[in-house]
């Protein structure tokens, strides 16, 4: 399904950019893991996947920096000779009350989550504008749709995803270049992980399919929007919720 392509992965090291990095090498792509600080998961995934006979690269960039996201994409064409695949998957939470949420804790996620995928996006289309081909996947949230208590910082990003991706998608048509979002509801990884017990129940009574997603769920659909397969689709945010918004 991806034979031959090149694509990069924000936040790779673990949770569903780990999974979206692995389906993808499944597929047969060659893939860039970007990784901040998860340098040991990192080093465990390349050895994953090199003994499922994939092709992979780690490049160490906080992507919330212009200068790193430019130096992530430059590594990736320096090794592989080009870039088909973008997957802005790094995000964090800072959830907290808005009585109390700090201005910190509101420009990290919004340096993250928004500017570090505008970044990544910006230097990435530069390279496949000339390719006249490409697919940028953006890691949104149902919650930048329906909104949630505690996370005025994280739904305002995510919203924000939405609308840059819907912007870059009718910028970058006439070169071939499809930018679609994936808006996932709850999904079982180390950023879930920490919400207290009653939450989680509460969240599950709430989803119809009765149970939190799996990392690899997202990676499914992130692949399918990454192939030639979704080559008419664009602009278009793929909720993967268990029916949790509809
Ligand atoms: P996670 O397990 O907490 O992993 C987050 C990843 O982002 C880590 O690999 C981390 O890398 C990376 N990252 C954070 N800041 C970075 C930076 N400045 N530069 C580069 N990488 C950075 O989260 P997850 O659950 O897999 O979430 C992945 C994406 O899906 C996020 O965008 C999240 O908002 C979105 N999402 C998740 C859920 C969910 O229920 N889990 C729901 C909706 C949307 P290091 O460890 O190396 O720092």
């Amino acid at each position: 399904m991806l034979n031959g392509k090149t694509a990069i992965i924000t936040g790779a090291g673990r949770g569903i950019g780990r999974a979206i990095a692995l389906e993808f090498i499944k597929y047969g792509a060659k893939v860039v893991v970007n990784y901040r600080n998860s340098i040991k998961q990192v080093e465990e995934l390349l050895e994953t996947i090199r003994e499922a006979g994939g092709e992979a690269i780690a490049v160490q960039a906080d992507i919330s920096k212009e200068e790193e996201a430019k130096q992530l994409v430059d590594a990736a064409v320096k090794h592989f000779g080009r870039l088909d695949i973008l997957v802005n998957n790094a995000g964090i939470t800072k959830d907290t009350l808005m009585m109390r949420m700090s201005e910190d804790d509101f420009s990290s996620v919004i340096d993250i989550n928004l500017k570090g995928t505008f970044f990544c996006m910006k230097h990435a289309s530069n390279v496949m504008l000339k390719q006249r081909s490409g697919k940028i996947i953006n890691l949104s949230s149902v919650v930048g749709i329906t909104g949630n208590a505690g996370q005025v910082n994280y739904a305002a990003s995510k919203a924000g995803v939405i609308g840059m991706t819907k912007s870059a998608a009718r910028e970058l048509a006439i070169r071939g270049i499809t930018v679609n979002a994936v808006a996932p509801g709850f999904i079982q990884t180390e950023m879930t992980d920490v919400l207290p017990e009653k939450i989680k129940e509460a969240t599950v009574a709430n989803i119809p399919l009765k149970r939190f997603g799996a990392a690899n769920e997202v990676a499914g659909a992130v692949s399918f929007l990454a192939s030639e397969a979704a080559n008419y689709i664009t602009g278009q945010v793929l909720q993967v919720d268990g029916g949790m918004v509809m």
